[in-house]
């Protein structure tokens, strides 16, 4: 049981319903009543103290707001022994007896080191638009983004129709399929190009040159970044069709934005659950969603596995394009 305090931290990449988790650990933990401190940009801020007590009225205001208002860096020095012991003498000093972090795979990776090295209770949010953390169907943020894709898509259509052109649009995701899996179905895409599946460029090609043929007047490829690159993908598929062909990369407006409901509402539960259960004692979990349920997975099993996308989302891509 912890009595006295804990902290709460976001890691790595940031996606909107950080905030809403936060939030929710924060006043969990204030309506326990134990103190909540909050570590300012991640391990970078907890090697450099840069900690602070928050109280309820710190995480007013903010459910609303993509981002993090905790900040987030990536800190090299938090993958030596060294750095980690230096992070873990700046929450000693205040009598912080556990850890909330909200983050992606290389997020709950070290905090999963920090249990092991320094003994200090973690439970891990999987905060990342990726939805690539082992043992969870959904992550912190995935939906937003997801949603903004699609907005994104809609419009490349309507253009792209306009002038009889293929685009194709270039989504984030790291090494998973995920969000171009997901944002591709949701938009109609005609191909969705995703590191987990293999495709045929040749084939893909002569189709596209065929319909064309026949009078249709847009194609959209949605490619995750890590299957291809845009850029590349455009230059071999207007060589190969000779239709004009633009290429659209999303960038970072997929991490930003006022969150959905749907990644306000897993947020704060996820937030609320994370806080019980280092409050009651937990460690080495992560809490993650399961059939729209809240699951616990172990916090090891979690960073040591990798996620496969979804086959029953691999084969409705197929069927509806
Ligand atoms: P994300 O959490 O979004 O996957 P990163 O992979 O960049 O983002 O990880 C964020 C931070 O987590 C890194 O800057 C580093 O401080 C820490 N981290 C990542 N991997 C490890 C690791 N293997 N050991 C210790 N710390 C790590």
């Amino acid at each position: 049981m912890i009595r006295n305090a804990i902290a709460v931290m976001t890691s790595g990449g940031d996606s909107p319903g950080m905030n809403a988790a936060a939030r929710a650990v924060v006043r969990t933990a204030l309506y326990e009543g134990v103190k909540v401190y909050g570590i300012y940009n991640g391990y970078k801020g907890m090697l450099a103290d840069d900690i602070q007590e928050l109280n309820s009225r710190s995480v007013s205001d903010l459910i609303q707001r993509g981002g993090t208002f905790l900040g987030t860096a990536r800190c090299k020095e938090f993958k030596t022994v060294e750095g980690r012991r230096k992070g873990l003498e700046n929450l000693n000093k205040r009598g912080i007896e556990g850890l909330v972090i909200i983050g992606g795979d290389g997020s709950l990776t070290g905090g999963s080191m920090l249990s092991r090295e320094g003994g200090i209770p973690i439970v891990g949010l999987p905060g990342t638009i990726d939805n690539d953390v082992w043992g969870t169907d959904y992550t912190i943020g995935c939906d937003t983004a997801a949603n903004t894709a699609v907005d994104a898509i809609n419009k490349l259509r309507d253009t792209a129709s306009a002038h009889r052109r293929i685009m194709i649009v270039e989504v984030m995701g790291h090494t998973s399929g995920w969000l171009a899996l997901v944002s591709g179905i949701a938009s109609g895409a005609e191909y969705i190009l995703v590191p987990e599946v293999k495709y045929n460029l040749d084939k893909m090609c002569d189709e596209i040159s065929q319909s064309y043929k026949m009078g249709r007047r847009y194609t959209i490829i949605v490619v995750a970044e890590g299957a291809c690159s845009g850029v590349g993908l455009k230059n071999v598929v207007q060589e190969k069709t000779g239709i004009d062909t633009r290429v659209s990369i999303l960038g970072h407006i997929q991490r930003g934005g006022s969150p959905t409901v749907e990644d306000r509402m897993k947020a704060s539960m996820l937030g609320e659950r994370a806080a019980l259960a280092i409050l009651s004692g937990a460690s080495d979990v992560v809490f993650g969603f399961d059939e729209g349920k809240v699951v616990s997975i172990n916090l090891f099993d979690s960073v040591y596995n990798k996620k496969t996308l979804d086959p029953e989302l691999i084969r409705l891509s197929t069927v509806l394009v």
